[in-house]
């Protein structure tokens, strides 16, 4: 719904797609599935598969019905299920649809054995625990399920996955490539273990298969690297706009808990957004957002459709003066990674988190840049 409350996410389909080919250009001899689960990380499934249907080798979702809903949209290539099947009926899905699926558990196994009409195509990513520790086979499991698969579903053609827990971190990749290398043995067929982090920093993980997810959005997988350094664009802006404006003396308090306390006199500007709208309530006094061109700071606690910001150094800032919260926006750029680590989480959340009440606007204007 359009509302004529000045909140609005905008999205640059384009920034998607030059980030998506980023990400080729690192791996260039990998195929990449682009992750486009949790709705795009917020930036809208449907937006991020016409951006990329032209050129993604193929896509990563997590529920069978949104893989279903691509095909029938016309979507031809491989769809992968993250986590694979949850129900039988996933199972007749995956074999009417050709979905590629995760197999993570022998109960998964056990499901497309039984399910699985003898002799029919089957692709399956078969996923390893390498010290994540969240899903996958270990080693002690990994030989009886290969070993299932070729006895009960031997037409099933197999990739052999992981997924890193530090790949963006210290103690990075090696660790679980050793492991890795250690379960697979002497397997030859094709193997996906990169994410966006290992994408950009770890060209050996790269493989046959690469998963790029955060950095198809814009944002950066690294605290200490910025997503504009590694040549990324941020493909959502969440702008808004001046409603309220105060002249506080020194010694007044602003906002829920008087938390902030104007140690001299200030201007004090109010936008519309807040926690309902999905922005972080835990940002902290200080958090950055522009203002009519001007980066300044949030102040005080985020109420639930307001927070507060500083105008003492933005006198020509008034009532209706657009914001950027965070991106690229009309007011300004804030990279999402910044207001992320001030309100202590990453622009995952940030984007996942903007509420269905705020308004899209796809930036079509934006040229899509050539190949
Ligand atoms: C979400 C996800 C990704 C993408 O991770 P990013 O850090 O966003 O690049 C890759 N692989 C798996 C298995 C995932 O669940």
């Amino acid at each position: 719904m359009k509302t004529s409350r000045p909140i609005r996410a905008r999205i640059a389909p384009a920034a998607i797609l030059h980030n998506y080919r980023l990400a080729k250009r690192c791996a260039p001899q990998a195929r990449a599935w682009a992750v486009i689960k949790a709705d795009a990380y917020g930036h809208g499934q449907w937006r991020a598969v016409e951006a990329l249907r032209a050129e993604a080798d193929g896509f990563a979702v997590l529920e069978c019905e949104n893989a279903v809903a691509l095909r029938e949209a016309g979507v031809t290539q491989p769809i992968l299920l993250l986590e694979g099947v949850f129900a039988p009926r996933d199972v007749r899905a995956v074999v009417e649809q050709g979905l590629n699926c995760v197999v993570h558990c022998s109960q998964q196994l056990e499901l497309l054995v039984r399910h699985v009409p003898a002799g029919a195509p089957l692709a399956i990513c078969v996923k390893l625990n390498t010290g994540m520790n969240r899903l996958g086979f270990s080693p002690a499991t990994l030989p009886g399920a290969l070993e299932l698969l070729s006895r009960q579903l031997p037409q099933a053609e197999i990739t052999l996955m992981t997924h890193f827990a530090d790949a963006d971190g210290e103690a990075g990749v090696d660790w679980q490539v050793a492991r890795f290398a250690a379960m697979a043995g002497d397997w030859r067929g094709p193997v996906s273990l990169a994410n966006s982090a290992a994408i950009l920093r770890h060209p050996s993980t790269h493989r046959d298969w690469v998963r790029p997810g955060i950095m198809l959005y814009g944002a950066s997988p690294f605290a200490e690297q910025s997503a504009e350094a590694l040549g990324l664009k941020p493909a959502m802006a969440l702008e808004s706009a001046i409603i309220g404006v105060q002249d506080v003396a020194a010694g007044e308090r602003v906002g829920y808990g008087g938390t902030f306390t104007a140690e001299r006199p200030m201007r004090i500007g109010v936008v519309a957004c807040g926690y309902a709208d999905g922005y972080p309530r835990h940002a902290p006094t200080g958090t950055p957002l522009a203002v009519l061109g001007r980066r300044t700071r949030t102040i005080g606690r985020v109420s639930m459709d307001m927070l507060a910001c500083d105008l003492s150094d933005i006198p020509e800032a008034g009532v209706d003066a657009p914001v950027t919260l965070w991106g690229e926006g009309i007011a300004g750029t804030v990279p999402a990674d910044e207001v992320a680590a001030a309100a202590g989480t990453i622009a995952y959340e940030l984007f996942c988190a903007v509420a269905p009440r705020v308004p899209v606007v796809v930036d079509q204007t934006a040229a899509v840049d050539r190949k």
